[in-house]
């Protein structure tokens, strides 16, 4: 595959790289110390909202990927948090992380050991802390309204008292970046009395997002040269570059990665560590996770954005469900034949899959190519029978690109297959207008040979007819419970044909590990939803049952 047999990394072509800089550059580390900040930086994501027990799980998913660290919350900030401290040692085992605490320096004028934060960073009870304190001049003046003396003391005051609490302080130095281009000077005497009071890493923080990754390595460079002390990073997206300055950073000496699974955060989100790791364990030879823990890291993204309740993005680069999804045309038998020369690297060593988007336009080739993904034999008669009942199924606004789980049981039927799970004798749906707007459906099945019907409400057409359905055949498929809807999109699509519009439904259904999306198409949305969920319940049952 693409990234084996790759010559080993040859360090003097990067150390002395003079003729692209005017700076000595210094050695690029073997190995950096992953932190993830999903559950404190992270979730002040818009839209992002996370349980105690969805802290947990996500916390759980971090330490089975492998990264050194996991920020945890901010202990005292507010009850969940809290809590989530409280819970952790007995709930939590950690394997591969150490939980980190986060807080910010003592306040202006008030002594460490009367300082609130400090007091709870203490109580949380965790090995290693992070504080956070102001690197910027202009942030101390107006935002803190303070001295640079105090700023200072403060800085040193609060890593002093937290060593004598025999914690590992990691000290977060906001604004760094925008702080040392405007008075360097400053911002050094910050990170020097962090030092002095024996922070263990000075995190470099790009709280603006707006810096590039030129200045990032020259400015990682002096620093790691001028401290004995490891320096660690913290990107944030503003200028599309979170990632690209991780990397810089890496490459100018810095060992510690602060970013988020995914990219979560306010604003355009922090360093998505998704890309990260893999662009510096694959592309870099730096060490991150444990290297037998890459191809974990598609599953992992896959399960946080499920527990955060965020769809994926298709287009994220490595662990996209796009990410290494060819629709192909003239190219795809040469794709079939050199996947390598079209792939940057080869897919499971993140956890990913080479994909081939079927569509219309496909020909046999693709086609045969995604049977045979799925372990399908087809002859060339049932692969001109698929290609035309395709073509026309499109032609009736249905589109099998973006509803891999139709596809498959498409293909499947091709085969002779027919699912047999349970059959459909009718179903009656009703909605109510009344204050709860609930929709009542009735769903009558054969499962074997016992007739049921089961009546549920929902709150719109496809929650309820789900919820029937469910109810009527859960009993016989308990696997069924662990399959659930987690997003329904419907378009109306004028087809011009005369025959009035035609409303296109869209499922996604996940196991907790694969997600499929399936597809309706009808004059009737209560029709069209039918469809979809009968595809994705099947889907789900075709899959569980091979488990
Ligand atoms: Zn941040």
């Amino acid at each position: 595959m693409s990234n084996e047999g790759r010559a080993p990394r040859r360090r003097s072509t990067h150390r002395h790289g003079t003729a692209s800089h005017a700076f000595e550059m210094p050695a690029m580390p073997e190995a950096v110390d992953i932190f993830d900040t999903t559950l404190r930086d992270g979730s002040q994501q818009e839209g992002l909202s996370l349980t105690v027990d969805d802290k947990l799980r996500v916390a759980e998913q971090l330490d089975h990927l492998g990264v050194a660290y996991i920020e945890g919350g901010w202990p005292g900030a507010n009850p969940k948090d809290e809590e989530f401290f409280a819970r952790a040692p007995a709930e939590l085992r950690l394997s591969t992380a150490t939980l980190v605490a986060f807080g910010s320096t003592r306040r202006a004028g008030v002594r460490a050991e009367d300082d609130e934060v400090l007091g709870h960073l203490v109580k949380a009870n965790t090995e290693a802390v992070c504080i956070v304190a102001k690197a910027s001049e202009l942030h101390v003046t107006d935002a803190l309204r303070t001295s640079l003396d105090e700023a200072v003391a403060m800085a040193a005051d609060s890593v002093r008292f937290l060593r004598q609490h025999d914690l590992r302080v990691f000290f977060d130095a906001e604004h760094f970046f925008d702080g040392y281009l405007e008075n360097a000077e400053f911002t050094l005497r910050i990170l020097d009395a962090a030092k002095e009071a024996g922070a263990e890493t000075i995190v470099l923080c790009d709280t603006n997002g707006g810096t590039l990754p030129h200045d990032v390595e020259h400015i990682v460079s002096e620093i790691v040269r001028r401290f004995d002390r490891q320096v660690g990073v913290h990107f944030h997206n503003d200028s599309g570059c979170a990632v690209s300055n991780s990397i810089a950073a890496v490459r100018a000496g810095a060992t510690h990665v602060q970013g988020c699974i995914n990219g979560y955060g306010e604003r355009t989100g922090n360093a998505d560590l998704s890309a990260t790791i893999p662009n510096l364990s694959l592309k870099l030879n730096v060490r991150t996770i444990p290297p037998d823990r890459l191809e974990r890291i598609t599953p992992v993204s896959h399960h946080i954005a499920e527990l955060v309740n965020i769809a994926p993005a298709p287009q994220q680069p490595y662990v996209g469900t796009a990410a290494f999804a060819h629709k192909a045309g003239l190219h795809t038998s040469a794709i079939a034949r050199r996947r390598d020369a079209y792939e940057h690297i080869a897919p499971d060593a993140v956890g990913n899959g080479t994909r081939f988007v079927v569509s219309e336009m496909a020909g046999r080739s693709t086609l045969a190519l995604k049977a045979q993904e799925l372990g399908l034999e087809l002859d060339s008669d049932a692969l001109s029978g698929v290609l035309d009942t395709l073509k026309v199924l499109e032609h009736r606004g249905y589109h099998f690109e973006v509803a891999d789980g139709s596809l498959e049981l498409l293909l499947r039927r091709a085969t002779g297959w027919e699912p047999d799970f349970f059959e459909l004798e009718s179903f009656r749906v009703i909605s109510d207008h009344d204050e709860r707007h609930l929709t009542e459906a009735t769903v009558k099945v054969m499962v074997g040979d016992r007739r049921v019907v089961a009546t549920a409400e929902g709150n719109g057409p496809v929650n309820a007819l789900d919820s029937a359905l469910r109810q009527a055949i859960g009993g016989e498929f308990p696997k069924l419970s662990g399959i659930h809807l987690v997003d329904y999109r419907v378009r109306v699509l004028d087809t011009g044909h005369g025959t009035g519009a035609v409303t296109r439904v869209l499922i996604d259904t996940t196991d907790g590990e694969d997600l499929w999306t399936t597809i309706g198409v009808s004059e009737n949305i209560i029709e069209a939803s039918w469809q979809a969920l009968f595809d994705s319940i099947v889907y789900g049952l075709l899959h569980a049952a091979s488990d």
